[in-house]
């Protein structure tokens, strides 16, 4: 049994794990970076311990003040939440050398899976479909121009180490592909320390369906179903929901399909805890292996809400070395997740860190809020704009999005921008409410004159 864990987090995801671990009778450790001080995790934790500066490379992603931290306070384990050292192998090595548990995957596995080329070639290995592409690291203009060929047009250009939406340049001609290839490989360098690019076609009208699975130490591995992110905007997830629309209403085969070929994947990685295999559908009920986030993901909690499980405290009882309990769960009733993020969507969606003045989250049947935002409380610039998750549940789709709608109409935060009015307007959309959409649809909500919807309801 552990009895305390140190959270190497901050923000919602920090305040979910320590929630878990109180109802669990485990006490739990804050780090914290000097303007994070008065922030939520800080004060929900047992104790905290300030790590450094603001900036994550001075505090959240300094392995060496991270162990010190954890050997003062004499933890059993680590939970590193997603982002920052979550799926750095170095980091779970040290752990497991300082005799702290490391709760996630282990180095080995989530080395097999960290290059997105190498985990496809284990994809391609496990047999799961991939879309068509380079076999490797493309090396000079040359090669990419006859891989372009080769698949045809369009492709996507992507950093093996990227993540996060970023790293990525669609090309449609080859006076695109030599401007990408270049602009992915310089950014790429720049934003991961990995100049490595590798190219594969782009899927039309994409669905991104992702498969949510855990894995024990026997060798067990569940699927906890899919989740839709299709709505997203630069790569980037704005909502997301389960069940997928597209495999409720067009391909209901595609559940047990994408699963098995997520088990596939784990299993040849010999993967255990929680992770999500991602991948592209398109309309034909396709689907193309994308890659593997090896954490929990940001977007877990509406799997808890039409499972009834537990991801965080799962994760934590793997890794104490339980077995599964679980086996593969029925999806009831319908969740949809709104990521609201201090961004000012009428500019661009820039970034609107401040002064948090007037906090009114939303509440009633139904209603799941993860924020560590509060009145009175200052969003620092140095990370995520992510401020809060906003989940609804209902018996079917219909009632989510009924209840998704009057939440947003009710969530009140004055001070800063945020994304809000902007997912109300895609919640009234009629092709959202038909649960007819792709990665495309909010670059169309944007350039279909639009606007005024948008406008209207700010
Ligand atoms: P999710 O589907 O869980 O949201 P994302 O890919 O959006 O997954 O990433 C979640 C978090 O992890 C975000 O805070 C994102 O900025 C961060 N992240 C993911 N991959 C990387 C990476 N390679 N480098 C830096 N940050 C990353
Ligand atoms: P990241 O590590 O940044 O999350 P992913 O490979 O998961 O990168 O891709 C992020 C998003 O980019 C996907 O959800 C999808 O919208 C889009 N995308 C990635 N690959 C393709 C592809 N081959 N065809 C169409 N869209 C893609
Ligand atoms: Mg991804």
């Amino acid at each position: 049994m552990f009895e305390k864990i140190l959270v190497a987090n901050r923000g919602e995801i920090a305040l979910r794990i320590m929630r878990t671990c109180r109802e669990m009778g485990i006490r739990t450790v804050a780090v914290y970076s000097e303007p994070d001080a008065n922030s939520m995790h800080v004060q929900l934790a047992d104790e905290a311990i300030c790590i450094g500066k603001g900036a994550s490379s001075d505090s959240y992603l300094r392995i060496d003040r991270l162990i010190s931290a954890a050997e003062i306070t004499d933890v059993d384990a680590i939970h590193p939440g997603y982002g920052f050292l979550s799926e750095n192998s170095h980091f779970a090595d040290v752990c497991q050398s300082c005799n702290i548990r490391f709760i996630g995957p282990s180095s080995k596995a989530m080395n097999a899976l960290q290059d997105k080329q190498v985990s496809r070639s284990l994809a391609k290995k496990a047999g799961v479909p991939l879309p068509p592409g380079s076999d490797g690291i493309v090396e000079s203009e040359q090669e990419a121009l006859s891989v372009a060929k080769k698949i045809g047009y369009p492709v996507m250009i992507k950093a093996v180490a990227g993540g996060g939406g970023r790293g990525m340049r669609v090309a449609h001609n080859d006076i695109s592909m030599i401007k990408g290839y270049h602009t992915c490989r310089t950014e790429a360098d720049k934003a991961f320390g990995n100049a490595g690019v590798y190219i594969e076609k782009y899927i039309e009208n994409p669905h991104h369906i992702e498969i949510q699975i855990l894995g024990d130490n026997k060798g067990n591995i569940v699927s906890l179903g899919e989740r839709d992110c299709s709505i997203q905007r630069r790569h980037q997830k704005l909502i997301e929901e389960t069940p997928s629309p597209l495999i409720e209403n067009k391909f209901k085969s595609l559940r047990k399909a994408m699963s098995k070929a997520a088990i596939r994947i784990a299993e040849a990685a010999q993967y255990t805890n929680a992770g999500t295999v991602e991948f592209i559908a398109d309309d034909d009920g396709n689907f193309y292996f994308l890659e593997v986030n090896k954490r929990v993901q940001v977007e877990h909690p509406i799997t808890e809400e039409v499972t009834g499980i537990d991801i965080v405290k799962q994760q934590i009882l793997i890794a104490m070395g339980e077995p599964l309990k679980i086996g593969t769960p029925t999806l009831t009733g319908h969740a949809i997740e709104c990521r609201i993020n201090a961004e000012d969507p009428f500019d661009n969606f820039r970034p609107s860190p401040g002064r948090i003045e007037m906090y009114y989250p939303a509440g009633g049947q139904g209603i799941r809020v993860d924020s560590h935002a509060y009145a009175g409380y200052t969003i620092p610039p140095y990370y995520d704009s992510m401020i809060g998750k906003l989940i609804a549940y209902g018996k079917d789709r219909r009632e989510a999005m009924e209840r998704m709608s009057r939440a947003l109409g009710e969530y009140m935060i004055t001070g800063i921008k945020t994304t809000l009015p902007f997912q109300q307007a895609i919640l009234q959309d009629p092709n959202f409410r038909r649960g007819v959409y792709s990665t495309n649809f909010v670059e169309e909500l944007l350039s279909g004159g639009r606007r005024e919807l948008i406008e209207e309801k700010a």
